[in-house]
């Protein structure tokens, strides 16, 4: 009963404070985790599925952006593959591959941590569709992490495009991320896009990241 009154206290004290301007209101980010996945160009997307092949749209992602139903199969080095992997729409004008350094580790390949769309020197991989295979001399990354807003969310937290933040999770594991990319476009909603090795790294579950500069 105690407890329970310090922390309305302690609630109402802050709220009443960060009403004034005192103290500053936590910026939560939602989160989104990002599985392994693909993307494609129109000719890599014809062999794998052959000519004229079009996606079809499984779940709306934002901007613009789709998961497709269609998956491939990934191949790394000694045959070692992961099986059932989706391809995001809509096409691109070069192939990626975006794995988890845990699904590198498994492929036998060394992927680089990277924006999406720098592939430049990034690893080989070895793609099969059910009319096809492939193999990218380079296109495989591991994506760095990144923030997605609208202008109106980046004057809010006060931030920039491009701008590099930390973000803290107090969820059970808990801790920071640091060097996490800000994202902004009119076409982009609030969301931090981790990946699977990242999400269960903290065990972060649908707890709200905090954005800390
Ligand atoms: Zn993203």
């Amino acid at each position: 009963m105690q407890e329970q009154l310090v922390q309305e206290i302690t609630s109402r004290v802050v709220a009443a404070l960060q009403g004034s301007g005192m103290v500053e209101a936590p910026k939560r980010v939602p989160i989104g985790v990002s599985a392994r996945h693909v993307h494609l160009c129109r000719e890599h997307l014809e062999i794998l599925f052959g000519k004229g092949y079009q996606l079809n749209k499984k779940k709306d992602l934002m901007g613009g952006q789709f998961a497709a139903q269609e998956c491939v199969t990934l191949v790394g080095t000694k045959l070692r593959a992961i099986e059932n992997v989706r391809i995001l729409g809509p096409e691109r004008k070069a192939s990626q591959v975006e794995v988890a350094k845990t699904d590198a580790i498994r492929l036998g390949v060394n992927p680089p941590i990277r924006e999406s769309g720098n592939t430049r020197g990034s690893s080989p991989i070895a793609l099969v569709g059910p009319k096809g295979a492939i193999y990218l001399e380079e296109g495989c990354i591991v994506a760095k992490r990144h923030i997605h807003m609208s202008p109106a969310d980046a004057k809010q937290f006060g931030v920039v495009d491009g701008q590099t933040v930390k973000v803290r999770f107090d969820s059970g594991r808990g801790g920071i991320f640091e060097d996490v990319q800000i994202r902004v476009d009119e076409s982009f909603t609030l969301e931090m896009h981790i990946d699977t090795d990242e999400a269960n790294g903290l065990d972060v579950g649908k707890t709200m990241g905090i954005l800390l500069k």
